[in-house]
């Protein structure tokens, strides 16, 4: 029997438990706070941060959110956050990615406080990962161990290919599961757009991970019997559907099922666990820069 692992059901409980590490927090009066920036008016953008706002309020977390006119000059979006840098009210923020195209969104990462980087992606955050001394892991990444440990997947000793190299899921995922650390010790594998023979090194991994934004890339003949397969895509592809599209991840989940000893769903798997690990990050940043030790999941 393939087991599916819900990630759904995982961040409701990652969520439950954050909660009284903030009520901890809001009783010493530092209940953490989280803002989120986004520049321009890209649709898609819109909803991520809507949905992080909503998610702040479920938890008892103080969401801001500050829009930025799309053709203002980066010094606009610069000051901004300078504001959150010095605001003692916000633990961590974020500045939604993409920017528009006259905006260098790295010169926007260097100038987010190393501590108030909830996203993880400030050059520091990311050195500190690769170091072994991770102040925060990146929100996907993190959600992914968090599921696998969920699942009862030992990582260590295991084969585990990534297919995808990119900034915030594929490389930091890579250092993250190549630690010494009971959540790491794995034997990594990471495949990009340039690997030859991609087939090969998905078909040997005892744990298999896309993160490559090709609908339906991964499908049952590149997947080995017994596999557990993680599905970071979320893609949109034209459906018969009221919005006229629907989401698909970069496996094909009916044909790897079969083959898989579990696998994610998309939407449903790592989707919502990035969002809970927004939170966890915002909790942590909060009690690191008020001093109130709390618990976390
Ligand atoms: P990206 O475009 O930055 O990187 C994609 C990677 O895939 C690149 O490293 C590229 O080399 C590799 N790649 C592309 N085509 C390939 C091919 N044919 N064979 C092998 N490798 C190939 O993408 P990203 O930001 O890492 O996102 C990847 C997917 O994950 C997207 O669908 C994105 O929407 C999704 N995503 C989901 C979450 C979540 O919370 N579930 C979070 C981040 C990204």
């Amino acid at each position: 029997m393939t087991e599916l692992i819900d990630g759904k059901a995982l961040a409701r409980e990652i969520r439950g438990q954050l909660r009284g590490a903030i009520e901890t927090l809001a009783d010493a009066d530092s209940r953490p706070g989280l803002a989120t920036v986004l520049m321009g008016d890209d649709p898609a953008s819109q909803t991520y941060v809507n949905m992080k706002q909503r998610d702040c309020e479920e938890v008892g977390i103080d969401g801001r959110h500050v829009d930025v006119d799309g053709d203002a000059p980066a010094e606009t979006l610069y000051e901004t956050i300078e504001d959150l840098n010095a605001d003692p009210d916000v633990h961590g923020y974020l500045v939604q990615d993409p920017v528009p195209d006259h905006v260098d969104y790295r010169e926007v990462i260097r100038r987010i406080a190393p501590e108030k980087d909830v996203d993880g992606f400030h050059p520091e955050n990311v050195g500190r990962l690769v170091a072994g001394d991770a102040r925060f892991r990146p929100c996907t990444p993190h959600g992914v161990q968090k599921l696998l440990e969920a699942a009862d997947v030992e990582t260590e000793g295991a084969d585990v290919t990534i297919v995808g190299r990119s900034r915030i899921v594929g490389k930091p995922l890579a250092n993250l599961l190549l630690q010494k650390a009971p959540d790491g010790n794995a034997t990594v594998t990471v495949c990009h757009s340039r690997t030859e023979n991609l087939a090969e090194k998905t078909r040997r991994a005892d744990v298999l991970i896309a993160a490559v934004g090709v609908p339906e890339l991964i499908d049952a003949s590149m997947v080995g019997d017994g596999t557990v397969v993680i599905d970071v895509g979320i893609n949109r592809v034209d459906a018969d559907t009221e919005k006229g599209y629907e989401l698909v991840g970069d496996v094909d989940f009916d044909g790897v099922k079969e083959r898989a000893s579990a696998i994610t769903p998309v939407p449903g798997g790592v989707g919502p666990m990035t969002r809970a690990m927004l939170l966890y990050n915002t909790v942590k940043a909060a009690s690191e820069q008020s001093g109130v030790p709390v618990e976390l999941p």
